[in-house]
């Protein structure tokens, strides 16, 4: 048993293999480990899956006094304390989910040192008594999970994360390990400056996950696309589909249901219980396609996910990235597919020149959206792209779309000269809001009742582009959104801007590179997005 017996504290391989039953260390375990045994301080950046729990839990054994891991992960403390006490390891947890009665329990057996680990909600850092209560006991290490919550650069920050130095200020002699499988260069000096780990040893393992293979595809009608992924190459299988809105995981889960694919729903809409019911079926069963929000997947240890979804673009890299990654977690071949179109970028651009926060703030989450597009419109490698954005170089993988047929690029200069045209030419109107479905019915030459009430068939520009077909057209003005020389207006109601980069298409100094779409599969109807 881990509990503290007389006599020499057992090895760290020791109680790997009496408490985990596994036999060897993965990767840096083992040096990691090391570190907190031997009272210093560790930043560990792992992908998910990489065994990042091991790497505070094994030091907290070994080490005399309790562990106290700060979590974000309330909904999954419960299982993760019975899974510890599986193993007979002494665990709690302190949340607002519990009642005053199982409150006073954990505490009691954490001054009474009767606790190996305890898990912390972050917002009970808040709680002054929280402070009192852990300067009764004896810490054995602070470990700080889901670090990147602290940076308020990445995509998931929780403002209780930024009390976390007190502890530090508080207890300078505990050792502490913050852990991650999100980071970028930005986000690593984030986690280390905010936390002050300024003496930690840093542990960046690699982000390769190369049993996922990574597909982007240009969205025309995406939950038919999917079908036909889940059909063609994941019948049975467990996966994840991810969508943007409430309203699309409810239509997205009962068209599939209808389609005979058995699917849950997931968001925060939901009632709790049927989200924790939902969750748990997923858990289980061998063969449920969970249609979610983002709100679905944070710490999910469901090793055979056979496939993440997107329905819709990811705001960030790093959000796509860890949503992918809850794929094949058992190392066996995944896929991680995503459908994009125009309307994804139209939509998330104006999410952001509407949200809240000030302008730096709106800055980086155009970055990070810049950076997710770039990543949809490469030619090259996805996963060459994916980790040089975490700052890891690699070769071309041979297991994404990209590697496994090159996309084409032609010379778009010509159209795109075109669509700026156009949109110079309904800027000129003031007062007037078109946005892209317009200016394509415009090149394209059709007379909607919209283009006859504006007198739109007098343009110039008018039925100048019948070289190209409707989601030809969407395409290119996709690919000049991605490219910066098409911008959004602010207004809401998605108007095309020209950029500074614009002027030089216009004028002619400037060549437009552009991908070409994959031939839509065989048979089925053009479908314009809506
Ligand atoms: P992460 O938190 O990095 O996503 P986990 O800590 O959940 O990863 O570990 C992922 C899986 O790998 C778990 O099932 C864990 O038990 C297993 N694992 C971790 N370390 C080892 C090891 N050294 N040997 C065998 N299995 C391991
Ligand atoms: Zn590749």
């Amino acid at each position: 048993a881990p509990q503290v017996a007389a006599g020499p504290a057992p090895t760290p391989l020791e109680v790997l293999g009496r408490v985990f039953g596994y036999d060897a260390f993965r990767g840096d375990q083992a040096e990691i480990i090391q570190t907190l045994v031997d009272g210093g301080d560790a930043l560990v950046l792992m992908p998910t899956g990489g065994g990042k729990s091991l790497c505070y839990q094994i030091p907290a054994l070994v080490r005399p006094g309790v562990g106290v891991v700060v979590s974000p992960l309330i909904a999954l403390m419960q299982d993760q304390v019975d899974a510890l006490s599986a193993l007979g390891v002494r665990a709690g947890f302190l949340n607002s989910t519990q009642d005053a009665v199982a409150r006073r329990r954990v505490e009691a057996a954490f001054v009474a040192g009767e606790l190996d680990l305890l898990y912390l909600a972050p917002e009970r850092l808040r709680v002054p008594s929280t402070m009192d209560l852990l300067d009764r006991g004896q810490i054995a290490l602070f470990a700080i999970d889901e670090a990147h919550c602290v940076s308020q650069w990445g995509h998931d920050f929780r403002p209780d994360y930024l009390q976390l130095s007190v502890l530090h200020e508080r207890w300078p002699d505990v050792p502490r390990i913050a852990l991650t499988a999100t980071a970028t260069a930005t986000t690593h000096a984030e986690i280390a400056q905010r936390l002050q780990l300024t003496d930690a040893r840093h542990f960046v393992a690699s982000f390769d996950r190369p049993n996922i293979q990574y597909r982007i595809a240009a969205k025309n009608n995406p939950r038919s696309q999917l079908l036909d992924l889940l059909r063609s190459e994941h019948p049975g299988d467990a996966g994840i589909v991810y969508c943007l809105s409430r309203a699309s995981v409810e239509k997205t889960a009962q068209y599939l249901v209808d389609q005979g694919i058995p699917a849950l729903p997931y968001h925060a809409g939901l009632d709790s219980r049927v989200r924790a019911a939902n969750q748990a079926r997923f858990l289980r069963e061998d063969s449920l396609v969970m249609v979610a929000t983002i709100a679905f997947g944070m710490g999910i240890d469901k090793p055979d996910v056979r496939f993440v979804a997107h329905l819709d673009l990811p705001k960030s890299v790093e959000g796509y990235y860890q949503e992918t990654g809850r794929a094949g977690r058992d190392g066996l071949p995944s896929t991680a597919w995503l459908a994009y179109g125009l309307q994804d970028v139209v939509q998330q651009r104006r999410m952001i020149d509407t949200s809240d926060g000030d302008a730096a703030h709106r800055r980086r989450l155009s970055a990070h959206l810049d950076a997710m597009l770039a990543l949809c419109e490469t030619v090259e490698c996805r996963r060459v792209q994916i980790l040089a954005y975490f700052g890891q170089s690699s070769e071309p993988c041979g297991n994404c779309d990209t590697c496994l047929a090159p996309p084409e690029t032609w010379d778009g200069t010509v159209p795109a000269q075109k669509v700026l045209s156009a949109v110079t030419r309904l800027d000129r109107e003031h007062g007037q809001r078109f946005g892209a479905g317009h200016l394509v019915d415009i090149l394209l030459g059709k007379l909607t009742p919209r283009v006859s009430q504006h007198g739109h068939e007098a343009l110039s520009v008018f039925g100048i582009g019948t070289d190209l077909s409707d989601a030809e057209w969407r395409g290119v003005v996709r690919q000049l959104l991605a490219q910066g020389l098409l911008a959004v207006d602010a207004d809401g109601y998605g108007t095309l801007l020209l950029t500074e980069a614009s002027a030089g298409v216009l004028r002619g100094s400037r060549t437009v590179l552009l991908r070409r779409e994959a031939p839509r599969a065989p048979g089925r109807a053009a479908r314009t997005p809506r």
